[in-house]
């Protein structure tokens, strides 16, 4: 028999998968969980009906949620990750010599297990020691840790359930305060053709909080339209002009300098969200 999984994107489009197996299906405190194992896409990590990351195109989305962030940091020591449960921004962070301290902050332990137990590829680093791993809300770790990271990271799911605030305005002022002097944060902030009132908003809301704002685009195949986005905060330095030599040391299967600069070129539609 076969089997299929569809994620309904928007009320009237969606994706499909083959199913091998079904791993794992169950309501978390916070969530519907399920780890699926697909012909095309090998293991896909699902939260309420959304695809969160597979392990054949994973590699995409935390290259770049982690990497034109620290970069544009000149010596990132200390780095958090809010959400980002499956582990892969860490495993990216981990990349960075400079790195002393990398802490995850999930507010969901049993996406964390079920990434660990289905997705080792992706959540091998949650074991290193300089990672600390925190079974908490982003939201009150972000406001209680004032001035304590270099670059933060907000890996979050869509803005439903828990992750609501972590698209708030209130919440960009206080990753502002959590950063030290030359801080910077990147965020997912959804697809172009699908949420484009969430990236306006967000790009809102993080112009509002820190002095320079970048919006970039990358391309994922499993996520709504393909085609998604990253909002990048920072504090003192242009994510647009900093030097890039870190970039070639770097084992990366998409990130690169010449994609850290074309990642930044917006097509006028996506640009037309940010200006206004
Ligand atoms: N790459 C993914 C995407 O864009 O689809 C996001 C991956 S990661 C699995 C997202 C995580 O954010 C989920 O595991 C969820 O539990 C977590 N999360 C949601 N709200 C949170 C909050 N307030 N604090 C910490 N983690 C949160």
């Amino acid at each position: 028999m076969d089997l299929w999984y569809t994620e309904k994107q928007t009320q009237a489009f969606g994706i499909t998968a083959k199913v091998r197996e079904t791993l794992v299906a169950k309501t978390t405190e916070f969530q519907h969980l399920a780890v699926l194992d697909t012909e095309e896409f090998g293991r896909m990590l699902v939260l309420d009906g959304m695809v969160q990351t597979t392990v054949r195109d994973e590699f995409v989305y935390h290259e770049m949620i982690t990497h034109p962030a620290m970069l544009t940091h000149p010596n990132p020591r200390k780095v958090a990750v809010i959400g980002g449960g499956d582990g892969g921004a860490i495993r990216e962070i981990l990349k960075h010599d400079s790195v002393e301290r990398a802490v995850l902050v999930e507010i969901d332990g049993e996406v964390i297990a079920a990434s660990k137990k289905y997705l080792p590829e992706i959540s091998s680093g949650l074991e290193d020691p300089r990672v600390e791993v925190l079974v908490a809300d982003g939201l009150q770790h972000v406001r209680e840790h004032k001035a304590a990271y270099d670059v933060i990271l907000v890996d979050s799911t869509e803005p439903v359930g828990a992750a609501i605030g972590l698209f708030s305005e209130e919440f960009y002022r206080d990753l502002y305060e959590a950063l030290t002097p030359q801080g910077v944060l990147a965020a997912q902030t959804e697809s172009p053709f699908f949420n484009q009132g969430i990236i306006a908003k967000s790009f809102r809301g993080i112009s509002g909080a820190f002095p320079c704002t970048r919006l970039m685009l990358t391309s994922i195949p499993t996520y709504p339209s393909g085609l998604w986005s990253f909002t990048l905060g920072s504090k003192s330095n242009d994510p647009l002009t900093v030097a890039l030599d870190k970039a070639q040391v770097l084992s990366t299967r998409y990130y690169s300098a010449s994609v850290h600069k074309a990642a930044f070129q917006l097509p006028p539609f996506v640009e037309s969200l940010i200006r206004g």
